[in-house]
């Protein structure tokens, strides 16, 4: 083995596989590289080429969708010449007053809140690596991040009010508002961020184990 290579054996961790659990030692990959599970073929961990760069801008779209999602109406409902303007918290609002508290709750978090969270924690750690500084609390918010991911349901929110589309169609005449397209594009954009976001290749850069070793 050559030295390069025993320094990326030392530096190589642990990973489980996300589709069949498989253990893997991961080394430090190479610009451009992929690290794939040897028996399902999965993707482990990604080093691409264009470095932090595209995740950044990614995560920057993202999140300035959401603020536009957030700014605007998101759907227009006339029943019987009656105006009613619905923007994205205030579908979460419309149900707390309707006594539905706990829903109101999760499709706030699940909405709103946990890609809010997740997309700046996410932009906090990456800039701090690309600039290599070392800000406060980036570990924690990389292991965090981890956490908020399984919260962040904007498709499962956009299946919903297809389903309200649908439904409603016959009783009111609907129209779209700039928010519903903003959100949209937020979904596809998101989509795109995430697979470009790799904790793995992050944790490397740290420089620190994913945890404290005895
Ligand atoms: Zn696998």
């Amino acid at each position: 083995m050559s030295m390069p290579e025993r320094a990326a054996t030392a530096l190589a961790e642990m990973a489980a596989c996300h589709e069949c659990d498989e253990l893997h030692r991961v080394p430090v990959l190479a610009p451009g590289a992929t690290a794939r599970c040897h028996v399902c073929g999965a993707v482990l961990a990604r080093n691409p080429r264009g470095g932090l760069d595209r995740p950044i801008a990614l995560y920057i779209t993202a999140l300035v969708l959401l603020l536009l999602a957030n700014i605007f109406p998101f759907l227009t409902l006339e029943i019987g010449g009656r105006k009613e303007v619905c923007t994205l918290f205030g579908a979460s609002r419309a149900m707390y007053n309707a006594g539905m508290g706990e829903l109101a709750v999760v499709v706030f978090l699940t909405s709103i809140l946990a890609p809010a969270l997740m997309m700046s924690s996410g932009l906090y750690v990456m800039l701090s690596v690309r600039f290599r500084q070392s800000w406060p609390a980036v570990r924690l918010l990389l292991a965090w991040i981890g956490h908020l991911e399984p919260w962040v349901m904007l498709d499962v929110f956009m299946l919903g009010v297809l389903v309200a589309f649908v439904k409603l169609g016959n009783m009111a005449t609907m129209h779209t508002g700039n928010s519903l397209y903003a959100f949209v594009g937020l979904i596809l954009v998101f989509a795109a961020a995430s697979s470009a976001f790799d904790r793995h290749l992050l944790w490397h850069r740290l420089g620190v184990p994913r945890r404290k070793r005895p």
